[in-house]
């Protein structure tokens, strides 16, 4: 499977920019119950324009009218809001990671219905894409009356969302790996591939933490460490979306040897496994997993609780200087220590100093953040272009669209 050419290179496609009918599905998203009133006024498009996405929508059965009609200063026509009609579809979410893989179904709200985290004995890419094939098509066989609208697949290391392959991971050993190709084949569904931060990025965004933010940088701290950042919606991909490739920024006092030859690499300095065989090391776990090294810190083990705090300052210290570079309104970080503990939250705050640090902020997914990362690179395509989807995924015929044999 792996390729030895490189994927070409492609011009950002007319469907990433912000079309009116996102706009309008955006605003239900954000703000339904909403009228349909209120979302010309929110978004300046005309009340003819809206009634018109509406009704689009409404025929593919992305929104529904809510029970409950709202009058309008008590006199004349009640305006009946609408809202994202979220019982009929689903998308599918894979994110691979180093020790396992998650699967899950998501609704339109980004909400985890189901999901299942496969271990990988070993990352062979035909062997870990085929059990999250398989799957997601056990998920959705019992999820009957959900129908799939698409598959988001969120991986660390450098993606190629436009040619929907995994360039380089070299934690997986995944080299030119043709990511949407064969989960595609696999599940006869539409396939969507990004990198993890810019999933996150874009979860945080439609779902989470930074709604409503002009700017949002996402930095995620597990055994890849990587960064994403949006402007006005827009997540910065750059020239075959290598953008946020952070992983061999020197961190400030960095001790730890690197692959590159250097010391200090932010990833070798916070990955996981370091922090994990400075557990070990000093006798606080015996395990691979970092979950445990919070467990021990939660049960009273003053050395696990040093290390999650001493990391989660590392961590402060690399926002600070992604801060000056970027200047973001928002940032969000995914670290688990940050996630689950106050002290590790005080810490990243006091390393990226104090002015800008109330606008540093833990994921807003601290029970589902990977399952959620898989999702939202599907439903950043839903949302992104709603009518080029529903179009994509077969919305208007009534034979369902996943092939559960081959899946
Ligand atoms: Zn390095």
């Amino acid at each position: 499977m792996p390729r030895t050419e490189a994927p070409p290179v492609t011009p950002t496609p007319m469907s990433r920019r912000r079309t009116s009918a996102s706009v309008v599905l955006r605003s239900v998203l954000e703000h339904g119950p909403v009228a349909r009133s209120t979302i010309s006024r929110l978004t300046g498009l005309s009340p003819a324009s809206v009634t018109d996405y509406c009704a689009r929508f409404s025929e593919l059965g992305l929104i529904r009218e809510s029970a409950v009609p709202r009058r309008s200063n008590g006199v004349g026509r009640p305006h009946v809001p609408v809202d994202l009609d979220d019982s009929r579809f689903v998308v599918g979410g894979v994110h691979v990671a180093v020790p396992y893989t998650t699967v899950a179904l998501l609704d339109l709200r980004g909400r985890v219905l189901a999901r299942r985290e496969l271990k990988h004995e070993h990352t062979a890419p035909e062997s870990v894409l085929a059990r999250a094939a398989e799957a997601l098509g056990a998920l959705l066989d019992a999820a009957p009356g959900c129908r799939p609208l698409g598959v988001g697949v969120a991986v660390g290391g450098w993606v190629d969302r436009d040619s929907g392959t995994v360039v380089e991971h070299p934690l997986l050993g995944w080299h030119d790996v043709p990511v949407r190709e064969v989960l595609g084949a696999r599940t006869g569904l539409p396939v969507h591939v990004d990198g993890h931060a810019r999933a996150l990025v874009n979860a945080e965004r439609l779902f989470g933490r930074a709604r409503g933010s002009r700017s949002v940088l996402h930095l995620f701290v597990g055994n890849v460490v990587d960064a994403a950042f949006a402007t006005n919606d827009e997540v910065h991909h750059g020239p075959r979306s290598q953008a946020g490739t952070i992983a061999h920024l020197p961190v400030p006092g960095g001790t730890e040897p690197c692959d590159c030859g250097r010391t200090g690499c932010l990833q070798a300095e916070l990955s996981e496994r370091t922090l994990c065989r400075r557990a070990r090391r000093a006798g606080v776990i015996e395990s691979v997993n970092p979950m445990h090294v919070v467990a021990a810190a939660a049960a009273g083990d003053p050395e696990a609780a040093r290390l999650l705090v001493e990391r989660a300052g590392a961590v402060g210290r690399a926002v600070r200087l992604l801060l000056d570079v970027l200047n973001p309104e928002t940032v969000v970080v995914t670290e688990i220590g940050v996630m689950h503990r106050q002290d590790c939250l005080t810490a990243l705050h006091e390393g990226v100093g104090s002015e800008r640090a109330t606008s540093v902020m833990p994921t807003g997914f601290p029970d589902s953040v990977l399952a959620v990362a898989g999702g939202a690179v599907a439903l950043d395509v839903l949302f992104r272009d709603p009518l080029t989807l529903s179009h994509l995924s077969g919305l208007n015929s009534e034979t369902p669209n996943v092939d559960r044999a081959s899946a």
